[in-house]
């Protein structure tokens, strides 16, 4: 007897001007769709993949999947985390999914952190849907959600934060300003003098162009500039890449057998101290993609 093979839903992931993958078509095998609307800013949808569990589609664009997603959101929160001696106050710009929240607060030092997301139903929705990610980090007592569009918030706010970490869609619809130059300006007026920044910045193989000027960008703010990578397996997007940036010289805050017995605590599933030296290191290609924005 034929198994009833569940429909596929091909999405236009992938194919808007961040993208360099016109040719390419992104199919996830569907269980069950859990919620489809418009917000304000954008479509929204959650289904229940066959294989990647329940995920988070923004525009048609997967945002964030149960299986793998803790790949993204410790590479993105815990390398900068751990870059600063004492990270009290922290912000998420985009993150409305709550993974990233949920990484802040597994730091007992964090005293406070800011959450500004423009759109609410990812917010209400991820939570009723994708409870898996927050883990009920939207009601820890630190969090300051905002709804609000960031590149109005950040102006507001000078040397006030220690980390900022961009959790943003794509620069497409309503973040298209959050890579702007004037926008990394005041994300560097935002930070504390050795506050750390790190941004997701696309990925290497279908958004060289994004990874290229995210880099570009933030070197002009900064002195100093790190892309790491990592591979998110349900974004199909090859080689993902993980920009962070800082006034003051990037390393691991404390000794080495203080960093991995904090990281051991956390339970973490991908980042570690070992993990974050070696995902600095780059293959020729990639090394060369970035040559002439240094
Ligand atoms: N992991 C995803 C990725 O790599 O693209 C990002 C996930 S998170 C859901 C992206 C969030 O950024 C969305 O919830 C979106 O509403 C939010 N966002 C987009 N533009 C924004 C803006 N101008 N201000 C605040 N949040 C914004």
């Amino acid at each position: 007897m034929m198994s009833k093979v569940p429909p596929t839903y091909f999405f236009e992931a992938e194919a808007g001007a961040a993208f360099e993958t016109d040719g390419v078509q992104i199919g996830y095998r569907v269980k069950k769709k859990l919620y489809e609307g418009m917000s304000a800013y954008q479509s929204v949808r959650v289904f229940d993949l066959v294989f990647f569990g329940r995920a988070l589609f923004l525009d048609s664009i997967l945002q964030t999947a149960e299986k793998d997603e803790f790949v993204y959101h410790e590479m993105l929160c815990q390398s900068p985390l751990f870059c600063h001696k004492n990270p009290e106050r922290v912000l998420i710009i985009g993150g409305g999914d709550g993974g990233s929240l949920r990484e802040v607060v597994k730091h007992k030092e964090v005293r406070e952190v800011w959450m500004v997301e423009i759109d609410k139903d990812v917010m209400d929705v991820s939570r009723k849907y994708l409870p898996a990610l927050s883990q009920g980090a939207f009601q820890d007592p630190r969090a300051r959600v905002l709804v609000e569009d960031a590149a109005r918030f950040i102006k507001r706010h000078k040397s006030f934060f220690d980390v900022i970490i961009l959790d943003v869609s794509d620069p497409e619809g309503p973040a298209a300003k959050l890579v702007s130059p004037g926008f990394y300006k005041n994300v560097r007026e935002a930070l504390r003098e050795k506050g750390v920044v790190c941004a997701q910045s696309g990925s290497f193989t279908t958004q060289s162009v994004l990874v290229r000027r995210i880099q570009k960008r933030l070197r002009e703010q900064f002195a100093f500039v790190e892309v790491r990578r990592a591979c998110v397996p349900s974004y199909h997007a090859g080689v993902y890449s993980f920009t962070m940036a800082s006034r003051a010289p990037l390393s691991l805050a404390g000794s080495r057998s203080f960093q991995e017995q904090k990281a051991a605590s956390m339970g973490l599933r991908y980042w570690s101290p070992a993990i974050h030296k070696i995902s600095s290191v780059l293959p020729a290609y990639l090394e060369g993609m970035l040559e002439d924005c240094l």
